[in-house]
């Protein structure tokens, strides 16, 4: 049986005959760009997400970069990032002419770790940015918390999130702003690049309606140089097509995840993943902790299990970050000891009872062939 990593045909062929009439439409009234379905998409998801404003842009990265500038943040201002995440997550705090600072990973759930992101605030600090990891949400009462106290911006980075609770809360609602990227592996994926911000003040939304198309909010009228990057009329026609899904992929992906849970419950070496008592995640990634993971990765392989890795080396360490300094693992030790042990199985809501069986037996397999290999 082969089991791929993610396996957007089989999504597809669920929706087809919506997500065809939904693009043709597109096509047929050539609303490429703007539009109707663009203004359709920002109202849905507001209105899923629960924000007063969204605003689509060309992908997640940009909606990170973009929203710390419509906030005020930039150049001279310090912001604080988790040190495992996507390489995104930073990236945006760079060119919006902010300045990185990493503090670390809780150990249970991956995210922000409260306590190392108060002991990095310094004057210069402007904001933080939570990343609701793997789908499962920051601490954010903590977080919130403490960037009140010290009058902080709160960015929300919930491109892994979408639509996951804490509290009975939808994560993306906590801060200032929250961002979301629809790369198509996403659990909101568009059929190309496409990412949206949301807004609580009304005056950061619009800035960044301009920034994002070239400084206008009226073609022509430009009050200052922006940016292309505008989220698309086919991408926001899939996408709205899709955010009716969401809900039933989600709880699908609970499902899936509940009987990894259950059928790794009793396997010697695996660790899976916790889930905080007062969280609802999404679970864009489902990710344990093994030992002797890349001997594991090739016996899962030869058994037709592709793996995947969230991710091989924590940012700290990343060459792209040298310049911040010579990380030591003990700067960062939770995530330096997690990031040789964590492995990603595969997870979306297409996954069958046979198919999630085969992945645990095979983890079985595979951790008794690597045992006998030492
Ligand atoms: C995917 C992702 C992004 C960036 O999204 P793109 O649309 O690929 O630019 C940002 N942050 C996190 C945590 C992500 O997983």
């Amino acid at each position: 049986m082969q089991i791929p990593f993610v396996d957007l045909k089989a999504q597809y062929q669920r929706i087809k005959p919506e997500i065809d009439a939904a693009i043709e439409e597109i096509i047929t009234n050539t609303a490429f760009i703007g539009g109707k379905a663009v203004a359709g998409f920002e109202a849905a998801f507001a209105a899923y997400t629960g924000a007063p404003h969204c605003v689509g842009v060309g992908n997640g990265t940009d909606a990170i970069e973009i929203a710390l500038r419509a906030l005020g943040v930039g150049p001279g201002d310090e912001v604080i990032v988790p040190a495992n995440t996507f390489i995104a997550t930073s990236e945006g705090v760079t060119w919006s002419g902010a300045r990185v600072v990493f503090a670390d990973c809780e150990p249970s759930h991956y995210g922000l770790d409260p306590a190392d992101f108060e002991r990095r605030i310094t004057p210069r600090t402007k904001a933080v940015m939570p990343v609701h990891l793997y789908g499962h949400p920051a601490e954010m009462d903590a977080i919130m918390a403490i960037a009140r106290a010290h009058n902080l911006l709160v960015i929300e980075d919930t491109s892994q999130a979408h639509g996951a609770l804490y509290k009975g809360r939808m994560v993306g609602s906590f801060g200032d702003a929250a961002t979301y990227s629809f790369y198509p592996g996403k659990n909101l994926g568009a059929y190309g690049d496409a990412g949206a911000i949301t807004f609580r003040d009304a005056k950061a939304a619009e800035w960044a309606r301009a920034f994002r198309d070239h400084g206008s909010l009226v073609k022509y009228q430009h009050i200052m140089e922006g940016r292309n990057s505008r989220l698309d009329g086919i991408q926001a026609a899939v996408l709205s097509v899709k955010l009716r899904h969401l809900e039933s992929w989600s709880s699908e992906r609970r499902r899936v995840a509940a009987a990894y849970d259950s059928l790794l419950a009793g396997i010697d070496g695996v660790a899976t993943p916790a889930v905080a008592e007062h969280a609802v995640p999404v679970y864009h990634l489902y990710v344990v902790r093994v030992a002797d993971r890349e001997n594991l990765q090739k016996e899962l392989a030869a058994r037709g299990v592709a793996t995947s890795i969230h991710y091989p080396t924590a940012l700290p360490f990343t060459e792209a970050y040298s310049y911040l300094g010579d990380a030591q693992c003990g700067d960062f030790p939770v995530a330096c000891a997690q990031m040789g042990t964590l492995l990603s199985l595969p997870m979306y809501p297409e996954l069958t009872r046979e198919m999630i069986a085969h992945v645990a037996d095979s983890l079985r397999e595979a951790i008794a062939a690597t045992a006998t290999i030492q």
